[in-house]
């Protein structure tokens, strides 16, 4: 199953992406966490993209896109993966068609998470990440057990620097202009399922599940 997760910042795609792969061992594959390992890691590529990500901007293409291509040929991803948060915009979509076809593969799916731009804004003041392991939390909805501290691996949580007004703003634009028009475009293939993104992570998970069972792709029918 190759799946797709889209949505504005802050929609729920990494938390539900990595629960979707989890259920169905995919791969879960989000570059955001990838370049903040990178920063957390001081490596060359976390340099370049610290001060890019901070400001609410997309990392170049052809940085991003040479990443990605590792990961989803690499061997983990054979039996399928859980894309969240790549491609952004048209040109990594063109890119990751590339990919697939040269291996005659595509998407199955892409899941399109809706959550009102209010919500979203409230959800970037609410979220938490482990400064260890990168898992997310939201301080009302799903506060960790132990305040301040990660359940998994007991990681001090912080605020992600791009989870600040201004740049939860401008990282909205940045999905208005670029990212959102991959609706349209995946939609041409008549793959995008729109699900509501609003209520606890259970809820929406459980629409997604009957989405990908409504499909076939579950492996019920
Ligand atoms: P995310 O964790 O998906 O919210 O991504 C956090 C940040 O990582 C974004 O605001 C971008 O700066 C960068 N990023 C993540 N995915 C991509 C991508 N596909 N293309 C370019 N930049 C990305």
């Amino acid at each position: 199953m190759k799946l797709l997760f889209l949505g504005p910042p802050g929609a729920g795609k990494g938390t539900q992406a990595k629960l979707v792969a989890e259920r169905f061992n995919l791969l879960h594959i989000a570059p955001g966490d990838i370049f903040r390992q990178e920063v957390r890691e001081g490596t060359d590529l976390g340099r370049l993209v610290e001060g890019i990500m901070a400001e609410g901007r997309l990392v170049p293409d052809d940085v991003t896109v040479q990443i990605m291509e590792k990961r989803i040929s690499s061997p983990e991803a054979a039996d399928g993966f859980a894309l969240d948060g790549f491609p952004r915009n048209v040109a990594q979509a063109e890119s990751l068609d590339k990919m697939l076809g040269a291996k005659n593969d595509k998407l199955d799916l892409v899941i399109n998470l809706e959550v009102p731009e209010e919500e979203l804004l409230e959800r970037a003041r609410t979220r938490r990440v482990c400064s260890a392991c990168g898992k997310p939390y939201n301080i009302k909805l799903d506060p960790p057990k132990t305040e301040g501290r990660c359940d998994v691996c007991g990681g001090p949580l912080i605020t992600r620097k791009d989870d600040n007004e201004t740049t939860v703003r401008q990282r909205l634009k940045v999905y208005h202009e670029v990212t959102e028009p991959l609706i349209g475009y995946y939609n041409r293939d008549g793959i995008v399922v729109s699900i509501s993104g609003c209520g606890d992570v259970d809820s929406v998970f459980q629409r997604i599940v009957r989405s990908l069972e409504d499909k076939g792709l579950s492996g019920k029918r």
